[in-house]
């Protein structure tokens, strides 16, 4: 018998309505004789109201006594689509991710997941139950319920997807899937209907907020399709798989355009040490420091100065870390003699994707010819093989996307 797996997000699960809508819907895919496993999110801003609770009595909780707390709110949803769904006359038992034996790294708050034992959701699942699992959690080695950073129940899904060698594993949200770029920036953005797992994953990390980032990776790993559909609207999605899928399936995928997608991340600053004296250890020295306060660094430029052995290096953070990112970079300076420390909060990042930019010299020229032709600056560059990153000043980043959607006839169906 097929295995199903679904996972329903946050806003899919927001309130008692939602909750019975999704329960009418896994019944349907449980009466057609389908083993069912759902995978839910907390309701709505939970997660985020759990912590502001916790603001109110620490401004440093125990990490343990965190992964406690915020992973109460999957426990809520999980309990409520059971009884959902029993309501309903379908035979359905929620639970804890523990329960369920995700087992995880002993790391409170951001663990991965290391293994899981199937033994009760096949037992479970034997019995004619849908399972309904708490995404976000698992258990450690001593029994201790970890989480596994926010947004983690994609990954959830995804892992328990793998494990139960479903092929696919359905994500339901509040949008009907992955998009050219923002639909609320570009009016004729386009869902895209495939895309490979290097594109979503660099996508997904540089912004577009549909996919917890690692959720697309353990998919990639064990060749899980990802269908990301709409909770609401009865119709097809987002198909995530493999680029071997994707062009045994539409041989048009071999014309391969060079863009497939163009994200936004607005959510950067920028960090300068400026002229720091040029020798052997600097870059290991500052980055070395970032990385001991956790602070994570993406994009780095270092200029050098012609005139001495000087040079300037700037970097962006998330906007979050950049007040501890100044502090570390200021007690920098004295130590390495370094000029000054400047920083901009307001910046931001606009991203092309696309596997054919390999094999397409001229995408990034493209894209810098467009920029410089309406006049936006660009402050850094960044590349990998399928993707070129500009930093440019916040308020010109939504004009960037328009102005590259257009560029490169992402608006067209192909
Ligand atoms: N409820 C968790 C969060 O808000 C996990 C998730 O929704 O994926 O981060
Ligand atoms: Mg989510």
């Amino acid at each position: 018998m097929p295995i199903i797996v679904h996972k329903y997000g946050g806003t899919s699960v927001g309130t008692p309505e939602k909750i019975k809508n999704v329960a009418r819907k896994v019944k349907k895919v449980h009466d057609r004789g389908n083993e069912v496993v759902v995978i839910v999110s907390a309701m709505g801003h939970t997660t985020d109201e759990l912590i502001d609770l916790m603001d109110k009595i620490t401004d440093n909780p125990s990490p343990r006594e965190y992964d406690m707390l915020v992973s109460t709110g999957e426990q809520v949803s999980a309990a409520l689509l059971a009884m959902a769904l029993q309501e309903i006359g379908c035979p359905a038992v929620s639970l804890t991710g523990g329960q369920a034996g995700v087992k995880t790294e002993d790391i409170y708050k951001k663990a991965r997941i290391k293994d899981i034992h199937l033994d009760r959701m096949k037992k479970e699942l034997k019995q004619g139950n849908v399972v309904v699992i708490t995404g976000f959690q698992g258990i450690d080695s001593k029994g201790d319920i970890i989480t596994i950073g926010r947004g983690g129940s994609d990954t959830s899904a995804v892992a328990i997807a793998a494990a139960l060698a479903a092929d696919v594993c359905d994500i339901y949200t509040d949008v009907d899937g992955v998009y050219t770029t923002d639909p609320r920036i570009v009016k004729n953005a386009r869902k895209i209907e495939n895309i490979s797992y290097e594109e979503m994953l660099e996508l997904a990390s540089l912004g577009a907020q549909v996919l917890h980032p690692r959720s697309v990776e353990c998919a990639s790993f064990y060749d899980i399709v990802i269908h990301l559909r709409s909770s609401t609207k009865d119709i097809t999605g987002t198909y995530i798989k493999s680029v071997a899928q994707i062009a045994r399936e539409a041989s048009k995928m071999e014309k391969k355009e060079p863009v497939r997608g163009i994200a936004l991340d607005e959510n950067i600053a920028k960090v300068g040490i400026l002229k720091v004296p040029d020798k052997p250890g600097i870059a290991a020295h500052i980055f070395g420091a970032l990385a001991a306060e956790s602070i994570n660094v993406d994009m780095i430029v270092q200029s050098i100065h012609s005139a001495g052995a000087m040079a300037d290096m700037a970097f962006t953070v998330n906007r979050t870390d950049m007040k501890k990112a100044v502090q570390v970079t200021e007690k920098l300076k004295k130590k390495l003699a370094a000029v000054s420390v400047i920083w901009d909060p307001d910046v931001c990042k606009v991203s092309i994707v696309g596997k054919g930019m390999v094999s397409q010299p001229g995408t990034a020229a493209k894209m810098f010819d467009a920029l410089s032709k309406a006049k936006i600056n660009i402050q850094m560059i960044s590349t990998s093989e399928i993707r070129v990153s500009c930093v440019v000043r916040k308020e010109q980043g939504k004009k960037a996307v328009q102005i590259l959607h257009k560029v490169f006839g992402l608006e067209k169906v192909r």
